[in-house]
């Protein structure tokens, strides 16, 4: 990473939050529209009502998050050190070091 980007992200306080986006449960897609923000995650599944197979997988946006959420730190790349979490594995609140 740059070093000036590195301080910026520093001086700004950036965080990156555990969400589904960096969980090993989240299938990433390559391709498509919104791609990088909507996806499926592969632990939960549900009935669905309105198509054929009734068993799918939870579609989740990368922003969201539960409580099984399992770190998948080769997703974090230089922002490994921006990486925050609680050592009770919850989603830190906002504004909790
Ligand atoms: S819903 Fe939970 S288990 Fe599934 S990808 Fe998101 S954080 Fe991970």
């Amino acid at each position: 990473m740059d070093p000036n980007k590195r301080l910026k992200l520093r001086d700004i306080r950036y965080e990156v939050r555990p969400a589904c986006g960096i969980c090993v449960h989240y299938l990433h897609k390559d391709t498509g529209p919104g791609a990088e923000l909507w996806s499926t995650c592969r632990l939960h599944s549900y009935d669905h009502q309105k198509h054929t197979e009734k068993r799918r997988h939870l579609s989740v946006h990368a922003t969201g998050w539960c409580p099984d959420f399992t770190a998948d730190t080769s997703q974090l790349g230089g922002f490994e050190e921006f990486y925050q979490k609680s050592s009770s594995g919850t989603r830190p609140q906002s504004g909790s070091a």
